[in-house]
């Protein structure tokens, strides 16, 4: 959770930019500030969030700003390097780039 150093602007341009849309399979999620921080959430649970200016609770799935390329490979915060992507899917890319090496 702490590793996430990415600007508050530049994490609003994401956002908005790829309409708090998951860019790996499409999955929409729900903009809200969260901890102070525009964040796109799903809520499985239905909890009723319209209206709401934030939304600090922990039944809810945070969508996470994905890095393109690591940090770790290179990577930089920059808005060509940063995508939104759900939970699902970030995680499942973060497996793939550890074991998936086929070349
Ligand atoms: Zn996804």
């Amino acid at each position: 959770m702490t590793r996430d150093n990415i600007p508050i602007a530049i994490r609003q341009e994401i956002i908005q930019r790829d309409n708090c849309t998951c860019q790996y399979c499409g999955k929409k999620g729900t903009f809200i500030f969260r901890y102070a921080k525009p964040s796109v959430i799903e809520n499985p649970l239905n909890i009723d969030i319209r209206g709401l200016d934030f939304y600090n609770g922990t039944d809810i799935i945070a969508f996470e700003i994905d890095h393109i390329i690591p940090i770790s490979k290179g990577g930089g915060v920059s808005r060509d390097n940063l995508v939104l992507a759900c939970r699902h899917c970030n995680r499942s890319k973060g497996d793939r780039d550890s074991n998936g090496k086929t070349e």
